[in-house]
């Protein structure tokens, strides 16, 4: 099954403790339909997606009847000496003794410079010899020209994890379609993250729905998302983060005896991509020449990033912006923070208002 049970958004029984029972019935049903692949890594939960995954799989199941990956947090860690404990608190923490797969965590520009720096490749590289890890590969949030960089030096990389999913194909900071294209060209397989965007893809604009329901009644926002990466026929897998036994259930529905869309279905995937881009209000590319000279600090794009998200799917995301928008404003200036110099402006490409989008964002978030 091309389905991989994605360990980082679990059940949870109140903020700090994981629905163990309910993850194991997850699991349960997860593997008798086929299931195979579990996903988890060093940050998942706080460490505690790792433990889950012990309690509910390993100590349960024959260790050939699943496969698991983990990964190597290369965003937080700092000297070479880290990486052993770290590893060897992994391999605990799942209760395995070997990886079916470790990845290094998140490369982009930055984590593949530490990455060089430390000897990361090596070491999954010598985990790999030791017969601790089976195969090694890393996900990826980059450009396609430094994905394409980092598996012309690393030749021995065996599987890329990227971020596809059909409204990020030609996202000029995504570029899910180039990364894909640089992974066949390496001919290294690719399995695919955030094929719902997080969950947003679950929640469309109306007339993105009624289009997707009257080729499909039954089917859900999401299973065209998820339907639509595993389409691909380089993609070995499509991971999905499933918080309940409803998700899993809707999940297996479709991915149990997966059928790729045909082309017509996926030239409607693609229409309702153009609908709800069309939905967004704030057409900014994210290119962040506006963030430099703002003498208040402002996190512009990221503001209009979370502004669009709440008016493309409306009252589902309230909750989510909300948070996010705290998250966003606890270190950095607020909309309302504007003083209305105008030095943003001058430098934005797209000649966007941003005085007027920030003093209107300020009226709807800071509420
Ligand atoms: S107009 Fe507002 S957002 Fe733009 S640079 Fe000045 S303070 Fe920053
Ligand atoms: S310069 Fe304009 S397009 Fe670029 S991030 Fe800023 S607001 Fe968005």
């Amino acid at each position: 099954m091309k389905l991989g049970f994605g360990l980082m958004r679990l059940p949870m029984l109140d903020p700090e403790n994981i629905d163990i029972e309910q993850v194991k019935k997850m699991a349960d049903s997860f593997i008798a339909a086929g299931g195979t692949y579990f996903d988890t890594a060093y940050p998942y939960h706080q460490g505690k997606s790792e433990i889950a995954f012990r309690e509910a799989v390993v100590k349960r199941y024959p260790r050939e009847s699943y496969t698991v990956t983990d990964k190597l947090p290369m965003f937080s860690i700092k000297k070479a000496e880290e990486m052993q404990p770290i590893f060897d608190e992994q391999l605990r923490r799942c209760g395995v003794e070997y990886f079916d797969y470790y990845w290094l965590h998140a490369l982009g520009n930055d984590t593949y410079n530490l990455s060089e720096q430390i000897g990361a490749f090596e070491f999954i590289a010598q985990k790999k010899a030791e017969g601790k890890v089976k195969h090694i590969g890393f996900s990826f949030h980059d450009s396609a020209e430094v994905l394409d960089k980092i598996l012309t030096n690393h030749k021995e990389i065996e599987f890329v994890q990227l971020q596809i999913n059909y409204l990020d194909l030609d996202d000029p900071n995504v570029q899910a379609r180039k990364c894909y294209e640089t992974a066949v060209r390496h001919g290294k397989p690719v399995i695919v993250m955030e094929p719902v965007k997080g969950g947003a893809l679950a929640n469309v604009p109306e007339k993105a729905e009624d289009l997707m329901k009257a080729r499909e009644p039954e089917m859900s926002p999401a299973s065209w998302a998820i339907r639509y990466a595993a389409s691909y026929d380089n993609v070995m897998m499509v991971l999905s983060g499933m918080s309940n036994m409803e998700q899993m259930n809707d999940n297996l529905s479709f991915m149990k005896e997966f059928k790729p869309l045909s082309n017509d279905e996926s030239e409607m995937v693609l229409e309702c991509a153009d609908i709800i881009r069309s939905s967004i209000s704030i057409k900014c590319t994210a290119c962040r020449y506006c963030t430099d000279g703002c003498p208040k600090k402002i996190p512009i794009p990221d503001l209009f990033k979370l502004f669009n998200d709440l008016k493309r799917y409306g009252r589902s995301q309230e909750k989510k912006a909300a948070e996010d928008h705290a998250a966003l404003t606890k270190e950095s200036g607020k909309a309302s923070d504007c003083i209305k110099c105008g030095k943003c402006e001058e430098h934005c490409p797209q000649h966007l208002p941003i005085r007027e989008y920030l003093a209107n964002i300020a009226s709807v978030m800071e509420k």
